[in-house]
């Protein structure tokens, strides 16, 4: 047991004050003794009771509810008192400075109740992972993710395994024992090989999820990207409805990439406003316009904004767009046009583009939309060899009065929804699952592949790295070097 954990601890659990109510949590050996000297006594096990706070000198900080937790049936697996206060900024800071002046006492680190909780065996890997995504869980989808993860919807199917891979090596382990001897049954590998060939096909098929299960955690990922004042930050505040990000007149204000995390009907998406995307030499500008290249390369989809009013921005699909998009090494992202401020447009010009959302949408022959395309792939053949299908990928809309902007919004919806169908009731929800995972089928199909019958230690080898790939997942070895890349997301008082 690390010295830590002999530590008692406490940290105000609840959000910032002030607050209606503010939890203080104290976990260890000493939190019974640090619950007396605050209020007096120790109340009966798990029942809410009254009592004053009281400070060193005696004076009485808040009346609160107080609750006694006895370990090991506990939150963290130790003693945990918990007081319910009133949420006020003097009051909190009044009980914690209370609760820091007792012998034995600190405050808590991030994540600490939780990784006493894990030490102490109350939640495995998975689990602590469940929790810190259910804290973070902003959307419907996400929110079942993480419940199921909390609850051991990984954890009881890579339990199972193991414990199928232990029943498989003790088959070979009897027969190695017993070789020597004439009489002892052969059929002892053949079950054990029935056993790694049903693992097999569960784990692979847990593996075969297309990523799903990470992808509701990241959420659909969609830059908004194109030349400056073309209404970027316009069109993302329309998004998000609210002053997320500066709308300026001035060109170059957005210099950082602003995020935005929207919850489209419970699918999460995340929007990335970045820099003006354009030639400069300052420096700082070159910066942004670096980091605006990098993030939104790295979407899932861009949102190509274009004044629709501005003839310079009229050859849309430019150059900077095919940078902006090229990369070398993935995927390209959807790229979907926005030509905005149509309210701009005088009303001949307006009809003409909004003639093009009727091409855009679907009801002119498909002649037409094949010739539109083909006419600006051959202006774009020019200077790239990148090729577009126009069709459904161009939106004409004004962020500033809204009009048009609902197509984009079902497209994008739409986007996200076939990004991430099926994700909740994926298993994997992290790649370090993942990885865990594919380590157990590698060892597993070894000890199937090669002819290994008849060389039981190395098959016996092969299953017991699996289940050591398992026993990773859990957490149960190897977990120094994972746990502070774990805990380090957790806020202080979880
Ligand atoms: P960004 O540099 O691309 O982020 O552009 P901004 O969102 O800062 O917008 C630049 C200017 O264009 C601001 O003055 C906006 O109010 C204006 N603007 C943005 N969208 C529209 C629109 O749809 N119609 C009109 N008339 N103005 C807009």
């Amino acid at each position: 047991m690390p010295a830590s954990v002999r530590d008692t601890i406490f940290a105000l659990s609840s959000g910032p004050p002030p607050a209606a109510i503010g939890v203080v949590r104290i976990s260890g050996p000493r939190a019974g003794g640090a619950l007396k000297a605050l209020t007096g006594k120790i109340p009966a096990a798990r029942k809410a009771t009254l009592a004053q706070i009281r400070g060193t000198d005696g004076e009485i900080i808040d009346q609160a509810l107080a609750l006694w937790f006895p370990g090991p049936h506990s939150e963290t697996g130790e003693d945990v008192a918990e007081l319910q206060l009133h949420g006020g900024r003097a009051v909190i800071a009044a009980v914690l400075s209370a609760l820091s002046a007792l012998e034995g006492l600190r405050p808590a680190e991030a994540g600490e109740f939780t990784r006493r909780a894990f030490e102490n065996g109350k939640l495995d890997l998975t689990g602590v992972e469940g929790l810190a995504d259910l804290v973070m869980a902003e959307t419907d989808g996400q929110r079942r993710q993480a419940f199921r993860q909390l609850t051991g919807a990984l954890r009881q199917r890579a339990e199972s395994w193991r414990s199928q891979l232990i029943q498989a090596l003790a088959l070979i382990e009897a027969r190695i024992d017993f070789s020597d001897e004439a009489d002892v049954p052969e059929g002892l590998i053949a079950p054990a090989l029935q056993i790694a060939r049903r693992l097999e096909g569960e784990i692979a098929a847990a593996l075969a999820d297309e990523g799903r299960g990470e992808r509701l955690r990241e959420g659909l990922v969609v830059a908004i990207a194109g030349p400056p004042n073309a209404g970027k930050s316009t069109l993302l505040n329309r998004f998000a409805r609210r002053e997320a990000a500066i709308v300026s007149p001035h060109v170059g204000t957005t210099r950082d990439v602003i995020e935005v995390h929207l919850d489209l009907a419970g699918l999460p998406v995340t929007l990335l406003d970045t820099a003006g995307i354009r030639e400069t030499d300052d420096p700082v500008e070159l910066e942004g316009v670096r980091r605006a290249r990098a993030r939104a390369g790295a979407a899932d989809v861009v949102l190509w904004v274009v004044d629709a009013s501005n003839s310079a921005d009229a050859p849309v699909l430019s150059t900077s767009l095919r940078q902006f998009v090229s990369t070398a090494d993935r995927p390209a992202p959807r790229v979907l046009v926005v030509r905005n401020k149509i309210d701009l447009l005088n009303s001949g010009k307006r009809r003409n583009e909004l003639r093009h959302q009727v091409y855009r949408s679907g009801e002119l022959s498909v002649q037409t939309k094949e010739a539109l395309t083909k006419t600006v792939n051959k202006r774009l053949k020019k200077r790239s060899e990148f090729e577009f299908n126009l069709n459904e990928l161009e939106f004409v809309l004004s962020a500033l009065s809204g009009e048009g902007f609902d197509a984009l919004l079902a497209k994008i919806q739409e986007y996200a929804g076939d990004y991430l169908a099926g994700a909740e009731s994926a298993l994997i929800t992290r790649a370090r699952h993942r990885q865990a995972l594919a380590d157990a089928l590698g060892a597993v199909r070894r000890a199937l592949a090669r002819d290994l019958a008849t060389k039981e230690d190395l098959l016996a080898e092969e299953l017991r790295i699996a289940a050591r790939a398992l026993e990773r997942l859990l957490g149960r070895v190897d977990v120094e070097d994972i746990l502070e890349v774990i805990f380090r997301d957790f806020c202080i008082g979880k």
